[in-house]
């Protein structure tokens, strides 16, 4: 599965075409070639690299001398540091922005924040945490003991009294002291690297050829799944609900998979972690009878996308066997959308695609009153609207990493699921795109949806006549 062609994610781009623009590389040696490409790499000990050099050793000299700090634990990378005009790169790979700063907790740091499982869920190992990010959100959900859980891997954190003097604290201690607790978003590559920055950041380091992204395993997998999916439901609400499981020790299953289109909604069975990863993205018979009495009882089990096709599969679904294969053409069925909305984006219609959203769930905070561990059940959902600032990041959180998902859904290429015919799909994208800019967004959503029901026509017809789809993933 090897890449014949290296493609550089269009936020790289952007982001290369910002920093040789900018003022803070004004006399850059040949940034430029004579045919107008930049020239981002050069060897460190070729001529060019060695007049790259001199021209940031020059530019730490004059830092300085305006009274800019340049640290001084290493001879150029502080440089390109201090000289840094947003100190935000975006990954050459998979577009991510991330800081250049020492804000993402290492492994040793995370295993250490995770010795205090009873309070919180457990952080992906390999994921990227930005110690102030993390802070903020561990301070929205156990208050002041947020203090000594830090404190396990950023020692005097426990002392603090505030959030504002917690991150003053981080950012001295340990943020500006280049501590061996954080890492930096990429790491430096200077003279090499025109910005002094290694191209791919911390997101794809090593695996930059592979098209994986620890992005997709970061930390509270379960949320970002949700967002990542445009998935319906009161997401917040799920995911404390999941945090009251992990704190009971059992794991919390959706009954219907978020990847197949279902929702993330306050309502899961409960496994052992083995039954549950097991299970993975499949459906069983008994899953379906389940999502059905849900339905019939007034709930809404899948989310607006996956609807169409799911309406029509679960009449359909007589046993396992039947459940398994529509699993397969709900995956494809998800595939197909988030193709669609990746899509979209690229030309220019975030605003259409973020009426999908749902940042609403976030100015609650919830309770579960009288939850029960063995039937996964609780008596009461408590739920009471507030304003604080933490709200509003967390809203702003989901948007984010909704819309950086369709970032990266395009560029991935390993994928064992068919593709959209590309008539299809610019045939789609065309008629979403003229009825959006002509009639507005509620008939752009009306063009989607018919779209989407007509897809879904063309997989129920075909599994309804047996096609074997092969299993994706
Ligand atoms: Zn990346």
């Amino acid at each position: 599965m090897a890449r014949v062609l290296k493609t550089y994610h269009p936020n790289f781009i952007k982001y290369q075409k910002f920093i040789i623009g900018h003022q803070n590389y004004k006399d850059f040696p040949e940034a430029v070639d004579a045919t107008g490409s930049i020239k981002w790499v050069t060897a460190g000990k070729s001529e060019l690299g060695k007049k790259r050099e001199r021209w940031w050793l020059e530019k730490g000299a004059e830092l300085k001398s305006k009274g800019i700090k340049v640290a001084d634990h290493a001879r150029l990378s502080p440089i390109a540091l201090a000289n840094h005009p947003t100190k935000i790169k975006a990954c050459q790979t998979c577009g991510r922005e991330l800081s250049l700063e020492y804000v993402y907790l290492v492994k040793n740091s995370i295993k250490s924040i995770n010795k205090a499982s009873a309070l919180i869920d457990k952080l992906d190992e390999n994921g990227i945490v930005n110690v102030f990010e993390l802070a903020n959100e561990l301070f929205e959900k156990i208050g002041i003991k947020t203090f000594a859980i830090l404190d396990l891997a950023f020692p005097g954190c426990r002392n603090m009294s505030t959030l504002p003097e917690l991150n003053a604290y981080i950012q001295t201690n340990f943020v500006d002291a280049f501590s061996k607790r954080l890492g930096p978003g990429a790491m430096s590559n200077c003279p090499d690297r025109l910005d002094g920055f290694h191209s791919y950041n911390r997101c794809c380091r090593g695996e930059e050829d592979t098209g994986r992204h620890t992005s997709n395993l970061a930390r509270y997998g379960e949320d970002r799944r949700a967002y990542e999916n445009w998935a319906d439901g009161d997401w917040k609400a799920a995911s404390w609900l999941m945090k009251v499981y992990s704190q009971h020790d059992v794991s919390a299953d959706h009954i219907g998979p978020i990847s197949l289109g279902f929702c993330h909604r306050p309502y899961f069975q409960p496994m052992t972690k083995q039954e549950n990863s097991s299970k993975g993205n499949r459906l069983t018979y008994a899953d379906c009878l389940k999502l059905k009495q849900h339905e019939d009882e007034g709930e809404q089990v899948v989310s607006w996308h996956s609807a169409p096709l799911w309406n029509r599969l679960k009449v359909a679904i007589k046993n396992d066997a039947d459940a398994l294969e529509a699993s397969k053409y709900m995956r494809r069925n998800m595939h197909y959308i988030l193709t669609i909305m990746a899509n979209l984006k690229e030309i220019g219609l975030n605003q259409f695609l973020e009426s999908f959203l749902n940042p609403d769930y976030a100015y609650y905070s919830i309770e579960f009153i009288g939850f029960d561990p063995i039937t996964g059940s609780y008596q009461e959902m408590k739920k009471i609207r507030g304003d604080i600032t933490q709200y509003s990041r967390n809203a702003e959180r989901y948007k984010k990493i909704a819309f950086l998902q369709l970032d990266e859904y395009l560029i991935k290429d390993n994928r064992k699921v068919a593709e959209l015919k590309p008539e299809i799909l610019n045939n789609i994208l065309e008629k979403i795109s003229n009825a959006y800019h002509q009639a507005g967004n509620d008939i752009a959503k009306k063009v989607l949806l018919d779209e989407l029901d007509s897809l879904a026509l063309t997989s129920y017809k075909e599994f309804i006549a047996g096609i074997t789809l092969q299993e994706p993933d």
